[in-house]
């Protein structure tokens, strides 16, 4: 408290106005709109987000506003791709030379292959934007960086349109989606939603029973 201020919570208010504006703007009321980062990670995940979110904890908000700060210094251009009543909605961040699709990911480590949802992502911008040449590009807060060049792909694009489909037809019928194990799970705030953890005993404990019935006579 400085005086009679809360100032911890004026910066938590700061922070939630500037998470709202320069968050990505997804319709969450329209179910044929899906955006593109949405059919990339959990289908699970994408429908809590819009059904029943659980809000971001402030290191998530400003992980989030890095990320998006760096996209509003560049170009952020938005297009769409419509497939009968479904509309997939993308946000490149760059057009270069009028060809290549550019899309920065800020990363705390630098991949050593580009990961699928990211090739999911950049290619659907391509469609969206009618192009064939893509660039993802990592970058981590230290300034290294690598690129990787992607190529339009038209399986690529119907697994992003499959997935989409998916979730709009399950928002529709208010179903939540099945459980998709993946290395996101492990920082998901659904966490809990989709897996029990019961706790066990200590586990020197565990690791003395367990061993201790291995071990010779
Ligand atoms: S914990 Fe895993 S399966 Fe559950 S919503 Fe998160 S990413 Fe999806």
């Amino acid at each position: 408290m400085l005086g009679d201020r809360n100032i911890r919570g004026m910066i938590e208010k700061a922070l939630d106005r500037l998470h709202d504006d320069l968050n990505i703007k997804i319709d969450k009321k329209n179910p044929d709109r899906i955006h593109a980062l949405e059919a990339t990670l959990c289908t699970r995940l994408s429908y809590y987000e819009r059904k029943d979110p659980i809000p971001e904890d402030n290191a998530s908000k400003i992980s989030i506003l890095l990320g998006h700060g760096i996209r509003n210094a560049l170009s952020n251009i938005n297009a769409e791709y419509k497939i009968d009543s479904l509309t997939l909605d993308t946000n490149a961040d760059m057009l270069m030379g009028e060809e290549f699709v550019v899309r920065f990911e800020i990363v705390p480590e630098l991949p050593l292959v580009p990961h699928p949802r990211h090739l999911l992502y950049l290619n659907a911008c391509l469609f969206a934007l009618h192009k064939d040449e893509g660039i993802l590009i990592y970058l981590t807060a230290d300034g290294r960086s690598v690129e990787y060049s992607v190529t339009r792909n038209n399986r690529m694009f119907e697994e992003i349109v499959r997935r989409a489909r998916v979730l709009s037809t399950l928002l529709k019928d208010n179903k939540v989606p099945i459980i998709e194990p993946s290395d996101l799970c492990m920082k998901c705030k659904y966490y809990s939603r989709c897996y029990s953890r019961e706790k066990t005993k200590e586990t020197t404990d565990l690791l003395q029973d367990i061993f201790g019935k291995l071990s010779p006579k």
